[in-house]
């Protein structure tokens, strides 16, 4: 069977108005496709640049009809969206990724045990499950295992190190599993992190693959901070992070654009960490830095169009910019910014900006990741003082 070709002038759909989603709508539409945003939030940042905008909650089967009506396809750009409502649309009219995928990259035992399954090595762990009749024993049973210090995960709806806790000894296991409100989830051995780095895959419904230059990631507060590209990391280890994205997209007959996080231990190890079934914060460099923008890619693939080129032109830093940085005036101190002519700024429309939240990135290019390292940090730090 041919997969469907979608071309410009149809219309297409995404769940979730967050930033990513307004920057799938920046690429759709200069690729003159039109956008529908589904999103209960009237000040989404990514339905005020849609065609239009549903304003409607995720389970709302209403507006999933009338989306799904308007839009020859539909995609995601959040991966808590139910994946009940996926499998509603999908009726209807095709959707990307699908509610298979969906729900795997959603929970981090099903995502961990699929990974092991397909030859990738996930951080020793073990699964905290209600429907296994959790005992008190069985909280024994991951600390002997596991050992400390552990990380307890909420096995789903996590994101930005949330509903995650450090724990080093059973009574802060015991502590943090109440805190947690004793839903299902994962005791994750801590690991010795030499280095994150990040695999970005784009597959469509041919089966045609294209892999991003994996990116070596910095977070701050379990949030990702700067993502540097190229890699610090050994050949023979970004190598081994693409063909691992490869493999899990493929096994998942997966479309559209997989983010893989992996961690390299300091022995050298690299461990499968978790997967995003959307375009990925670590994948913000592509937007300046690669032929093709992972956004635009991921028109292409739910589009059925050949995978654009994912070559890299320039070496590249990307910097987070948090809610942090905006002065009590409402502003940051953009001149520290404007006044570096190798910086490309990108903001995501939100009209308030709260501690934590993220409000936009910054791309350096450079001759070599050194270059653009110096000035990304000293832009960082000027934003940070003034
Ligand atoms: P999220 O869904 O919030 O991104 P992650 O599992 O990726 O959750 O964790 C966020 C960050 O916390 C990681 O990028 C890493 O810096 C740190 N972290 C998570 N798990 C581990 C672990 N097992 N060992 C060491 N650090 C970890
Ligand atoms: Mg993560």
């Amino acid at each position: 069977m041919t997969a469907e070709i979608i071309l410009p002038g149809a219309t297409l759909g995404v769940l979730g108005g967050g930033q990513l989603g307004r920057m799938f709508c920046v690429a759709a539409r200069t690729m003159g496709y039109r956008v529908v945003v589904l999103d209960s939030d009237p000040a989404s940042g990514a339905g005020s640049i849609a065609d239009v905008h549903i304003k409607a909650d995720y389970k709302n089967q209403n507006a999933l009809e009338e989306m799904a009506s308007q839009c020859d396809v539909i995609t995601l750009e959040f991966e808590n969206i139910p994946s009940e409502s996926v499998r509603f649309i999908a009726d209807k009219t095709t959707v990307y990724p699908s509610a298979e995928s969906l729900e795997i990259a959603q929970n981090r035992d099903l995502e961990k045990q699929f990974a092991k399954k397909a030859g990738l090595q996930p951080v020793p762990y073990f699964a905290l499950l209600q429907e296994s009749e959790l005992q008190e024993n069985d909280l024994q049973k991951a600390a002997d295992e596991v050992g400390f210090p552990a990380i307890l995960k909420s096995n789903t709806l996590g994101y930005d190190g949330k509903g995650q806790f450090v724990v080093n000894n059973f009574t802060e296991l015991n502590d943090a599993y109440d805190q947690v409100g004793k839903v299902d989830c994962v005791l994750e051995k801590q690991i010795n992190i030499q280095c994150e780095i990040s695999a970005i895959v784009a597959r469509n419904a041919a089966g045609e693959l294209a892999n991003y230059p994996v990116s070596e990631n910095q977070h701050r507060n379990g949030v990702l901070h700067m993502s540097i590209v190229p890699a610090r990391v050994s050949q023979q280890l970004a190598k081994q992070a693409v063909e691992n994205a490869a493999i899990l997209a493929n096994a998942l007959s997966y479309v559209g654009i997989l983010a893989v996080e992996f961690f390299i231990s300091d022995d050298n190890v690299l461990y499968f960490n978790e997967m995003a079934p959307r375009p990925h914060n670590s994948g913000h460099y592509t937007k300046d830095a690669c032929v093709t923008s992972q956004f635009e890619q991921q028109v292409r693939m739910i589009c059925g169009l050949t995978p654009g080129d994912t070559r890299l032109l320039s070496p590249v830093v990307m910097v987070n910019m948090l809610g942090d940085l905006w002065q009590p005036d409402g502003q940051p101190y953009w001149q520290t910014i404007f006044a570096q002519n190798n910086i490309k700024l990108h903001l995501y429309g939100k009209p308030e900006a709260r501690e934590g939240r993220k409000m936009g990135h910054f791309n350096v290019l450079a001759e070599d990741v050194a270059a653009a390292l110096v000035v990304a940090n000293e832009v960082f730090d000027s934003l940070c003082e003034q």
